[in-house]
């Protein structure tokens, strides 16, 4: 275990940090509370072990600021004993109100350190599965089962996040819908699994360009969902006026260029999307509109003859120079 061991006296820490060191601990010494604290914000420990009497801030009061801290993230437990000279009943209760899960004496016996440290190191050891779990969990269920992609759920809770920092910048703010052509048509002819190879390919493909715009600073904190069915969306939070055009068209680019197979679609031969890019400013649109508006576009797209886009200029904004 990674240990914290907080003591004013070096004597003390030395021979302490040495037991520790024996079992196969790694430990850290702070040689006072404002130290302690310096060292838990910066690195994560398994185990914080206490001493009660410091001058300047005592045990306890490194503890309460230690659990504020950590109150910031619902995951952060770090355990901390209490170590002192005085092994009284108030001290224990002080203690656990402080925040300390458990006490031990300076003089605590070889084998009694040495199975405390044990019970931690378990307690430590599971906190990181349920950490792991926990995370893998929410990635899970975050994620459309199919492609892979965010899903609606958690693009609409981004969204919001999104839309949150965008009406405090005077960039805009775009909503990409994206449908794939005569996808009905698609599943029909080939079979419903190799429908799902393709909306995995469209998927892959949209994520792939959208990673390219993110990575090459186009626009910044750009994604794609899995809107729904054969739909997906894709949300460019912070991007020079503009910008929004361009990604629609090397989208409609890309997936023509995959050269997927599709006999029924029209003349192109191929699966192609249509996509309706809408796209206003925060600081005075609203984000529902956008949606609708993206709709719209998208609705348009397909009736002016599918494998295109149909895009919207927020007014204010130098107009389209095509
Ligand atoms: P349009 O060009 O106007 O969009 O025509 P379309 O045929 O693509 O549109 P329509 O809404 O009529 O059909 C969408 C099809 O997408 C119907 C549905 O079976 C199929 N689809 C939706 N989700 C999935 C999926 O997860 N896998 C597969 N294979 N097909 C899906
Ligand atoms: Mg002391
Ligand atoms: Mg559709
Ligand atoms: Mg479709």
């Amino acid at each position: 275990m990674k240990i914290l061991l907080v003591d004013d006296s070096r004597a003390i820490a030395m021979v302490m940090g040495a037991r520790l060191e024996s079992f196969g601990h790694d430990v850290k010494h702070a040689i006072n509370g404002e130290r302690a604290i310096e060292f838990f914000k910066a690195e994560s420990f398994d185990l914080i072990l206490m001493d009660i009497e410091m001058p300047g801030m005592n045990g306890f009061e490194v503890t309460t600021r230690i659990r504020a801290l950590e109150g910031l993230d619902a995951w952060a437990w770090t355990p901390i004993i209490f170590v002192t000279a005085t092994d009284t009943d108030t001290n224990l209760v002080t203690a656990i109100e402080a925040g300390g899960d458990d006490f031990i004496s300076k003089s605590v016996p070889e084998n009694v350190l040495q199975a405390k440290m044990k019970a931690m190191s378990r307690i430590a050891a599971m906190r990181t599965r349920l950490y792991l779990a926990n995370r893998k969990l929410k990635d899970q269920a975050s994620r459309d089962g199919l492609t892979g992609l965010l899903n609606r759920r958690a693009m609409d809770m981004q969204v919001d996040i999104d839309w949150e920092t965008a009406t405090l910048s005077a960039r805009p703010f775009s909503l990409l819908m994206v449908d794939v052509d005569n996808f009905k048509k698609y599943n029909d002819h080939y079979g419903h699994q190799t429908g799902d190879d393709c909306l995995r390919a469209v998927a892959n493909c949209l994520e792939e360009c959208i990673q390219r715009v993110n990575n090459d600073r186009v626009a910044q904190g750009a994604f794609v969902a899995r809107y729904g069915g054969e739909e997906f969306a894709v949300v460019i939070p912070d991007a020079a006026p503009g910008v929004h055009a361009g990604i629609a068209a090397s989208l409609i680019e890309s997936v023509h260029a995959m050269g997927i197979p599709h006999e029924l679609n029209g003349n192109f031969g191929v699966v192609t999307i249509s996509l309706g890019a809408a796209c206003c400013d925060p600081a005075v649109g609203e984000i529902k509109p956008l949606f609708r508006l993206a709709d719209q576009l998208l609705y348009k797209a397909k009736e002016a003859g599918r494998n295109r886009a149909e895009v919207a200029w927020p007014t204010g904004w130098p107009a389209d120079p095509a």
